[in-house]
């Protein structure tokens, strides 16, 4: 994964997948990735979309520079997504590993949410 890492100051294509599960952590990845997108680190992209084979879809995923995918938990359904259509993410974070249980609650952790987001910034940026 390390070798396309790149510095966010370029004009890479960096895209965010989450894989937005029926959890806390998987709708902290997605809240993580709608953030991500607002702060024009990343463009937050479809990950149905390439699950589903959509070929325009699977044409851009393949064409970003650098994808990053945000996975709620170890069963890491993003990741799985992305590699079942051949595209290896770049960098890789599981909301799980910052600490926090999953639940089926749903209720978001701001403080998680940002801790993700950071990770993410210091991964681009190393
Ligand atoms: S990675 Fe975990 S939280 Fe995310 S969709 Fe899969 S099982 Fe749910």
């Amino acid at each position: 994964m390390e070798e396309k890492k790149r510095c966010m100051c370029g004009s890479s294509d960096v895209r965010v997948v989450a894989c937005s599960g029926a959890s806390n952590v998987g709708q902290i990845a997605n809240q993580a990735a709608i953030e991500l997108a607002r702060e024009n680190v990343a463009g937050f992209f479809c990950l149905a979309g390439v699950g589903g084979q959509i070929k325009g879809f699977l044409k851009s995923a393949r064409e970003a520079d650098l994808m990053v995918a945000i996975d709620g938990c170890p069963v890491q359904c993003a990741t799985k997504t992305l590699q079942h259509a051949e595209i290896e993410p770049a960098i890789q974070i599981i909301v799980t590993d910052l600490g926090i249980e999953k639940s089926h609650d749903i209720i978001l952790d701001e403080n998680v949410c940002r801790r993700v987001i950071e990770k993410v910034k210091d991964e681009l940026l190393s």
